[in-house]
């Protein structure tokens, strides 16, 4: 049996707004945490709702806008003020490595546990962790700066896949992943614009509503969440009433709700 949750810590764009911060999620898997994304504000939202951050294995950085990774330095500092003794293990593009190394040398000369950068290719499709129970694999994504989203796999001892959830923020409409999400149990696909800005998409490499349900059509997945809403809407209803029209079982990411995967 599968105990996967997943809790929605922002789910705004860049220019976060009074119902939206900006990107960040809390996966559990085996009783593992993985942070997904760390925007502004992250570590604020997992004090409100009381996520166990002992629990807290790695983290997983898709992109280095900073609506993607802005929370991580508040982040790290407070999770040494919390004691914390095991390493944390980031997994992103190398270059954020060399943005906070300055940082961490600043303000962070005697943190209480170490901090291990593992540099990913976001533009190649590999395999970046696994342990006996959880894999994580790398899903190219097309966005102003290389941009991957990434498939965790739950599975038994015997290897056998039981729950697959897949973050695929930020994107262009892209048919290109369909064939790695084929079958997923839960697809989470961003979901900047609804078709009235949906000129905006090529210039900004984001996605509509609807294209992420077209996605989650074509991948045959079970399940589809839409997040990274533009602070041009303010009406979230239109997201999901368009994504719905094409998928019915959508379903939106709303900060500090936790759904079961
Ligand atoms: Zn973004
Ligand atoms: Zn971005």
């Amino acid at each position: 049996m599968s105990s996967a949750q997943l809790t929605i810590l922002g789910s705004g764009s860049a220019l976060p707004t009074w119902q939206n911060s900006p990107s960040g999620q809390i996966l559990t898997l085996c009783d593992k945490s993985f942070l997904i994304d760390c925007g502004e504000g992250v570590q604020i939202t997992m004090r409100r709702l009381g996520v166990k951050t002992a629990r807290l294995y790695s983290v997983f950085i898709s992109h280095l806008h900073g609506d993607h990774c802005f929370g991580l330095i508040g982040l790290i500092s407070t999770l040494s003020m919390m004691h914390r003794t095991q390493p944390l293990h980031i997994y992103a593009h190398r270059d954020l490595e060399k943005l906070l190394r300055p940082w961490l040398d600043y303000h962070c000369q005697e943190l209480s546990y170490e901090v291990i950068f593992h540099h990913i290719n976001p533009r190649k499709q590999e395999v970046i962790f696994e342990d006996r129970t959880v894999t994580v694999e790398t899903i190219p994504l097309k966005h102003k700066v290389p941009t991957c989203g990434f498939l965790f796999t739950e599975h038994h001892r015997d290897s056998e896949p039981i729950k697959r959830y897949a973050y695929c923020s930020d994107t262009l409409f892209t048919e290109k992943i369909v064939p790695q999400l084929d079958g997923i149990d839960v697809l989470y696909h961003e979901a900047t614009y609804t078709d009235e800005h949906e000129h905006r998409c090529k210039g900004t490499m984001h996605s509509t509503a609807r294209q992420a349900a077209t996605i989650a059509t074509k991948a045959h997945a079970r399940k589809l969440i839409i997040g990274h809403f533009s602070a041009r809407v303010d009406d979230h209803e239109l997201f999901l009433n368009e994504a719905q029209e094409v998928f019915p079982n959508t379903v939106m990411a709303v900060e500090g709700e936790t759904i079961e995967l």
